[in-house]
């Protein structure tokens, strides 16, 4: 529960510096793979320590593991927080913290516009064990206050949104978590702690899909929680550690490894993504373009004091509505037509009847998922080349 690396040092080394061994054991640079799942103790007396927590050292690898831990000390830092828990993908490491945070008969507020399966565990998952929800457009937050209950123990937000592009004010969500003595937790999986770090605007937890932006290459998935408090840590190590839905070494391993171009790729994708949204806002096939560094974008100015730059997600509207969105999204051919984001690769969905394809057609208009909508992840390739690609299918539209 160490601060290993200054709080000082910049995000871009961070990235790359932090979380390593505690005692390298032949001077490797790289974190090897402990591929165990379970550790020998030296003696039975510390073997007895361990299980007790008065001696560090690990156990077996559902409770702790070298190359996890190292991933975990990674992402507490870029986050500038004090701890990180790993989880085997992003749904595990929201559940577990609704399962770590959340009683019989407790209410939960989060935004109504989510990550689906995070929405339908919400929606109908939760109220399987009581708990009571309600979603709210997190981004008025007089609508956050509106909702509140005597009973309201954890406020959740995702923002930027998915896919609608909304930014919540982090600052202010917490002012509102915290004047009741609740919780304030953010999906962080859109803005990467490259680009937004939430704990340090107040927030009290960080949940992340690694599989995005963190890892980067669409090639593995994981999860992450970090936290400051060290009370919340043990608590949802406690919920991680008995349900079991944790990382494996191999998976860390290579999630560590696209850690360290987690700058690099963010400030190109990111590059790209300014660009072609300018791009598309001015294509005659385009209705119109949601982008947080678009200065029509209706939190634009909040985007740009609680981010340090506005990331590489973007959404848009094309002529003919869903018949419009269909012929862009079968004439691409740069750009995959495939679900997920955050990858070195572009890639480009239709929600209304993918990623939100779950979510009731109502909820989906009441958030604003329109069926005209497409959402883009915009990756690391050459601008011309995605601008080009966009342009010929765009222009496939009647
Ligand atoms: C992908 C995603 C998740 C879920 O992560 P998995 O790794 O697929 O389980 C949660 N939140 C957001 C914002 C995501 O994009």
């Amino acid at each position: 529960m160490e601060k290993k690396l200054g709080a000082t040092l910049k995000q871009a080394t961070k990235a790359i510096h932090a979380g390593c061994l505690e005692r390298p054991v032949y001077g490797e640079v790289s974190v090897p793979i402990f591929q165990t799942s379970t550790f020998a103790f030296p003696s039975a007396e510390e073997g007895a320590a361990r299980f007790s927590g008065e001696a560090p050292g690990y156990i077996y690898t559902r409770m702790g593991n070298p190359t996890v831990h190292a991933l975990e000390d990674s992402l507490a830092a870029l986050e500038n927080g004090r701890a990180g828990l790993a989880t085997a993908t992003g749904m595990a490491a929201i559940t577990t913290l609704f399962l770590s945070l959340l009683n019989h008969q407790d209410h939960l507020i989060a935004s109504d516009c989510l990550y689906g399966p995070t929405e339908v565990v919400i929606e109908s998952e939760l109220p399987r064990f009581g708990i009571e929800t309600s979603l709210v457009d997190t981004s008025k937050l007089d609508a956050v206050e509106q909702a509140w209950r005597p009973n309201t123990r954890l406020l959740y937000i995702e923002t930027p949104t998915n896919p609608t592009m909304k930014v919540t004010s982090i600052r202010g969500a917490a002012a509102i978590a915290h004047r009741h003595g609740a919780l304030l937790a953010v999906d962080n999986t859109f803005a990467s702690p490259y680009l937004q770090r939430p704990l340090e605007q107040g927030a009290d937890l960080v949940v992340h899909s690694l599989t995005k932006y963190v890892n980067g290459h669409s090639d593995v998935v994981g999860g992450m929680i970090v936290v400051n408090d060290e009370q919340l840590y043990r608590k949802i190590k406690r919920v991680l550690t008995l349900f079991g839905s944790t990382m494996d070494p191999h998976q860390a391993w290579l999630i560590h490894r696209g850690v360290r171009t987690l700058p690099l790729r963010m400030e190109r994708a990111q590059e790209n993504a300014v660009r072609l949204a300018e791009f598309l806002s001015g294509h005659p096939k385009v209705t119109w373009v949601r982008y947080p560094g678009l200065p029509d974008h209706p939190q634009h100015d909040l985007a740009r004091k609680q981010m340090d730059g506005f990331g590489a997600m973007l959404c848009f509207g094309v002529q003919q509505g869903l018949e419009g969105g269909k012929i862009l999204l079968n004439n691409v051919r740069l750009i995959t037509l495939a679900v997920s984001l955050g990858g070195v690769e572009s890639l480009i969905e239709h929600p209304a009847s993918m990623t939100h394809a779950s979510v009731p057609p109502a909820k989906r208009a009441e958030a604003g998922i329109l069926d005209e909508l497409v959402r883009l992840s915009v990756g690391c390739e050459d601008f011309a080349d995605l601008r080009a690609d966009l342009d010929q299918a765009l222009n496939k539209i009647p």
